[in-house]
């Protein structure tokens, strides 16, 4: 006599008992199985989810170009504040570190042509970024500018430099207008002048600089500028005609000629936040551009010792 086993008031065979069991395991199965896909919690690091956003949205693409040289402690900083920061706003975005590895004075405006003829394929628009000016306001919008450059640290705000027509710091611009006034000028070594110049450049060729609209910061906390003028000392040399030349505007130098070569490509990360650095080496021109390195200062002949 088959055994048999008491099932909900029934009594039944366990022939029949297993039936039952495999009847209700395919019936589970098959309810699982068509139960929509659970959104289940990302536990992906912040940066990667951030890069998959970026290509569902398939628009507009930020190159953020850094004119780099011996600034690792503020690049450890601003990495993670770009970030964090640009995330908020949904910005497809990509940091770019253009270090100058040559003897050369250092040459922002180069450095930053270098970045947008590196970037200029896969990102429709670029800033240039310096280093060590952090945005604090979220109402500063990285956007695309489709109609002018867009001059983010404006002379309102930035905690330095208020005059008029300043466009350093942190400037947006699109790649045809870029490419419309052939980039910048590769003729400024050593500190300063090199944005003015661009601001005549942009003015030439009747392209209108926007400033952020609705910011109620000042330029005590718009901005965090972490620069002691000490340490990080700037490159105020003026040699040979350079004070000259570079007051002047430079209608022959720009993207068409500027003389470089690319010496490595690093992928970094800097708390797990990935950046590309690019090891540049400028050619300086010395017969145009002498002032890419200035003669050391004469050292005084040290005085004869007496004997006493
Ligand atoms: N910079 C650099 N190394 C240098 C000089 C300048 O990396 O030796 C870069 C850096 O991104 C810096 C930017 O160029 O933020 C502008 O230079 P600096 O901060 O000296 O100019 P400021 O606007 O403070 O007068
Ligand atoms: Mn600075």
């Amino acid at each position: 006599m088959p055994r048999s086993v008491k099932f909900m008031g029934y009594r039944i065979t366990c022939a029949k008992c297993l039936t039952i069991c495999l009847g209700l395991t395919f019936l589970a199965g098959c309810y699982l199985a068509i139960l929509p896909i659970q959104s289940e919690k990302l536990t992906l690091p912040k940066h990667v989810r951030y890069e998959i956003t970026s290509k569902i949205q398939e628009k507009h693409r930020l190159a953020i170009i850094v004119p780099f040289r011996d600034r690792f402690e503020e690049l450890l900083h601003f990495v993670p504040h770009m970030f964090k920061f640009l995330n908020r706003q949904n910005v497809p975005f990509h940091i770019f570190v253009i270090q100058q590895a040559d003897v050369n004075r250092f040459n922002r405006a180069s450095l930053i042509n270098v970045g947008f003829l590196y970037t200029k394929k896969d990102y429709d628009y670029i800033v240039m970024h310096d280093v060590d000016l952090l945005p604090l306001n979220d109402n500063l919008k990285y956007e695309y500018p489709a109609f002018g450059p867009l001059h983010i640290s404006s002379p309102e705000t930035h905690p330095k430099y208020h005059y008029s027509t300043f466009i350093g710091g942190i400037l947006i611009v699109k790649r045809e207008h870029f490419e419309m006034v052939k980039g910048m000028s590769n003729n400024y070594w050593g500190w300063g002048l090199e944005d003015d110049e661009f601001y005549v450049r942009l003015k030439d060729a009747e392209l209108t600089v926007r400033r952020p609209e609705n910011i109620t910061t000042g330029t005590e906390n718009t901005f965090k500028h972490i620069h002691d003028k000490t340490y990080r000392r700037r490159d105020m040399r003026n040699c040979y005609n350079q004070r000259d030349v570079t007051r002047r505007r430079d209608r022959v130098t720009g993207l068409h000629d500027i003389n470089y070569s690319i010496h490595s490509v690093h992928r970094l990360t800097i708390d797990d936040l990935p950046l590309t650095v690019v090891n540049v080496e400028l050619k300086c021109n010395k017969t145009m551009t002498p002032w890419c390195r200035c003669p050391e200062p004469q050292s005084k002949p040290a005085a004869k010792k007496t004997k006493t």
